[in-house]
């Protein structure tokens, strides 16, 4: 039997033989996640255990980390609800932009956000920069840094 115990850390965490067995399957990612519970894999069939436990935790983080994203995002139409929803709570922003530097410089200036990343969803950009009124090229998601 091989224990495993899946913790949040960056670091990787070695597998450990137990000095004694655990209980075998029947557990999700979730409640590994959450709960750090160490789990008994039977040598027998480990592997392939083992690399659909991997798969089932990188799903859930996947998941949970889309859910957070989506959870803090927030859509802007005009500067003024822009710039505050940038005061307000912290997250990020999807506005659309005309996609030159001297909007978004201006942007950065009147309130510290920059642009995070310009989503790949195929949202398109029709409309107007949330700033300066030109023909939209992008919606991106802004955020500040704290
Ligand atoms: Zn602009």
């Amino acid at each position: 039997m091989i224990e495993l115990t899946f913790l949040q850390s960056v670091e990787p965490q070695p597998a450990r033989i137990p000095d004694e067995g655990g209980p075998a399957f029947g557990h999700s990612a979730d409640r590994l996640i959450d709960t750090r519970e160490k789990l008994g894999v039977p040598m027998a069939g480990m592997t392939a255990r083992l690399l659909e436990l991997l798969e089932d935790v990188q799903r859930t983080l996947f998941a949970r980390a889309v859910a957070f994203r989506d959870d803090h995002t927030q859509h802007a139409d005009t500067y003024d609800a822009f710039k505050q929803t940038l005061e307000g709570r912290p997250g990020f922003v999807l506005a659309r932009w005309c996609g030159t530097a001297a909007c978004e410089a201006q942007i950065k200036n009147d309130t510290q956000a920059t642009i995070r990343n310009i989503p790949l969803d195929g949202t398109p950009a029709e409309g107007t920069c949330v700033r300066c009124d030109a023909p939209a090229q992008h919606v991106v998601r802004f955020a500040k840094s704290y």
